[in-house]
């Protein structure tokens, strides 16, 4: 068995399926909006979440990134949770492409309360940056997965509605809280301005996000990826493999939800390995080996010589994640390793 690779669900390689869709993708120049496959993707996209349009971006960074560029102007305020990947992951981008500042709210394990939300609108004064856009993120990465459920997702959105304030979904993993909950991507997307998410990470696309919203605010969009240098040409090629990802990898994310709860499982049973297995509810999972004689260096260093790969996110504190690459047979696989590499910790 060749390495277990668990650092994240952007590993995937596209399946000989997925590449055999790309070898035939028709293709023309999408920045002139002649790319039949292109096309074809951002509708779909549009259309599975309830939106009048999308648009096909190299990044979810970028679409992030276009969000806030979209709904802000300088010197404005975005809140995100604290954790956040906009404020985590990207650079620094908000401040210098955007030059706005960013209003980091503590949630819990990424999910913010409509209280703390509606604390951290600033009232409209001259000494005040203006609160302009709320961004939030489901699932959340940091957060280990975790999903806002439909009902506190609708109580946050209305605080930031209330204020007037844009929304944008992060939604990078929309779709395994979709799989997961059984709300529909329509029923997150209706709550937001905009909604991106990846078509990289554990739906298996080698490239690609979406952001989807109505057609003027697309059509925006659209010249501020060109701004951004994200306008690409015949690009068909990789938006084929979005199509092909979306049609036939959306539902087995539920394995990969199953993957994750029983590495928690397995994890749970190791003696010094702190996991919390209820909250494993996606495709992440995060893990603590607080009294570990060993470095956080030297750990993972063991655990890649015994064949599995992952990331540190702390102090002796780890992240696994499950994707298509990963099968049940993996986990079993890499549970032993654990055990092994973990009793010695
Ligand atoms: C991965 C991810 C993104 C996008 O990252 P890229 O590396 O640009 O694909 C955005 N938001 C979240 C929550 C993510 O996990």
């Amino acid at each position: 068995m060749g390495m277990i690779d668990l650092r994240s669900d952007t590993v995937t390689k596209p399946t000989p399926a997925m590449r055999e869709a790309m070898a035939h993708a028709e293709v023309g120049d999408d920045v002139y909006g002649e790319d039949p496959t292109v096309n074809r993707l951002e509708a779909m996209a549009a259309d599975l979440l309830g939106k009048e349009a999308g648009l096909f971006v190299p990044t979810g960074v970028m679409g992030n990134q276009l969000a806030i560029r979209l709904h802000t102007q300088t010197g404005d305020e975005v809140i995100v949770e604290g954790t956040a990947h906009i404020i985590r992951y990207e650079g620094g981008s908000a401040s210098s492409l955007s030059g706005v500042q960013v209003n980091c709210v503590p949630g819990e394990r990424g999910i913010l309360s409509p209280e703390a939300v509606q604390a951290a609108i600033r009232p409209r004064d001259i000494h005040n940056p203006p609160t302009t856009l709320l961004c939030l993120e489901q699932t959340h990465n940091v957060g280990g997965g975790s999903v806002y459920p439909l009902a506190t997702l609708e109580r946050v959105v209305e605080v930031g509605r209330r204020h007037g304030l844009a929304l944008h979904l992060d939604g990078a993993r929309l779709f395994n809280a979709v799989i997961k909950t059984g709300v529909s991507a329509k029923d997150h997307a209706r709550l937001f301005d905009t909604v991106s998410f990846c078509l990289s990470k554990g739906l298996g696309a080698p490239v690609g996000s979406i952001i989807v919203s109505d057609r003027e605010r697309v059509s925006r969009l659209r010249r501020l990826r060109k701004v951004f240098g994200g306008g690409m040409r015949q690009v068909g090629i990789l938006a084929s493999a979005g199509i092909y990802a979306l049609e036939h990898h959306i539902q087995r994310l539920a394995e990969d939800h199953a993957n994750a709860k029983r590495l928690a499982q397995l994890l749970s049973a190791i003696p010094g390995v702190a996991v919390d297995v209820d909250a494993t509810v996606t495709n992440i999972v995060l893990f603590k080996i607080p009294g570990a004689k060993n470095t956080t260096d030297i750990l993972l260093r063991r655990c890649r010589e015994a064949g599995v790969l992952f990331n540190a996110v702390g102090d002796r504190a780890f992240r696994l994640v499950t994707h298509l690459d990963v099968t049940a047979a993996d986990v079993e696989e890499a549970g032993k390793k654990f055990s092994a590499v973990f009793a010695a910790a």
